[in-house]
């Protein structure tokens, strides 16, 4: 096992059965062993640096039905918000004299936001902090639209491919949606030139190790310069409300499988890690994670976006996140930095 480890710290690659062994075996000494080869990968290319991003949540209305999530379209219990332009505007003026230099936009997929109105938003954030980045999470669209977002200004884009597998992805979506389309817009992505993050849970149902195996391959193929990955956590009204959730010591040793495989890649410390454990986004920064996305979405919202059960930091305002933020990162050695926190390039290391 721990020849494997050793193996991927110098390649950054393992083969199918290989990343299967590590993760069908691991041992509590195993991923000791393991995170401290990630923190050292981090540390060359990152310091103890930890990168902030502000999440505001604008919508929670979706067209999709994913049979995880808990603002699917059949949820008749969600209680459905939109911000307007104004109370975005506002999140990002309230989260730029805290410090934030990136805002991520994300949402359900809400057709009540065209293109159009998109790009306005995007122009207008560019306009008032040209020194920040924009990011934007609102699932699959167009190449078009994609474009025409990259060119308002929108830096980033996060889409989770949520599982690599192609059998995988259908038990966890319905059948109008399709893992080849959810990749297109990854590569689409890619080639328009936006820095793009994938990602999966972990532990969401019925995935196998085989499956997480092959989500490693599929991340050292797209080679994308964010990965965001969280335990698999049951929303009591959905399909998957009496699934097991995915397991702190899983999630963690993901994390540091992943900072050995892509060594470069900027990767959050979730808050769903956040909600199965009180210390859970601490322990994923010292399993080799580097960003982490407190919330700036209005406190009046905050309780609608539920992704997940019992989801932390919805009571709390945007101040009292950063700062607690602030606090846990200092409590473990690290620094909330404020900057964009781009990727550094493969080999300019710190
Ligand atoms: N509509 C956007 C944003 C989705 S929400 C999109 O399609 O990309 C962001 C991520 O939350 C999802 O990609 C999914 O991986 C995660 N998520 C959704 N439901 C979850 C659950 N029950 N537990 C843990 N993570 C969940």
């Amino acid at each position: 096992m721990k020849e494997l480890i050793d193996k991927l710290e110098k390649q950054h690659i393992l083969s199918k059965e290989e990343y299967t062994t590590l993760i069908k075996n691991f041992t509590p000494e195993i991923s000791e062993y393991l995170f401290e080869k990630a923190r050292n990968v981090r540390h060359k290319y990152y310091g103890h640096d930890v990168y902030m991003r502000g999440l505001i949540e604008f919508t929670n209305y979706c067209k999709n039905d994913c049979l995880y999530c808990g603002i699917r379209h059949s949820n008749k219990n969600a209680d459905r918000y939109r911000l307007t332009k104004e109370q975005i505007l506002d999140c990002c003026k309230n989260g730029y004299e805290l410090g934030f230099r990136t805002f991520v936009l994300q949402g359900g997929e809400d057709d009540y936001f065209t293109d159009e109105i998109i790009v306005d938003i995007v122009k207008s954030i560019k306009q008032s902090y040209p020194d920040c980045a924009v990011t934007l999470s609102i699932g699959e669209k167009s190449y078009e639209s994609y474009l025409a977002y990259f060119n308002a200004g929108a830096d980033r884009y996060l889409l989770r491919h949520e599982t690599a597998d192609n059998e995988h992805y259908h038990k966890l979506h319905p059948h109008n949606l399709s893992p080849e389309n959810r990749k297109r817009c990854l590569f689409d992505l890619k080639k328009i030139g936006y820095q793009v993050g994938c990602g999966f849970m972990v532990g969401s149902p019925y995935q196998t190790a085989e499956n997480l195996a092959d989500d490693m391959l599929f991340i050292k193929k797209l080679q994308p310069d964010m990965v965001g990955i969280g335990p698999f956590i049951a929303q009591h009204d959905t399909p998957f409300h009496d699934k097991e959730n995915g397991t702190l010591e899983l999630t963690l040793f993901m994390l540091g499988l992943l900072r050995l495989t892509v060594p470069n890649a900027l990767i959050p410390s979730t808050t769903a890690l956040g909600t199965i454990a009180p210390n859970g986004r601490e322990l994923g920064i010292l399993a080799g994670a580097n960003v982490v996305m407190p919330n700036l979405s209005p406190v009046s919202v905050r309780k609608k976006y539920l992704l997940y059960d019992n989801k932390i930091c919805t009571g709390d305002e945007a101040a009292e996140c950063r700062f607690c933020m602030q606090n846990r990162m200092k409590s473990i050695g690290y620094n909330v930095v404020i900057s964009r926190g781009d990727a550094k390039q493969l080999g300019v290391r710190n």
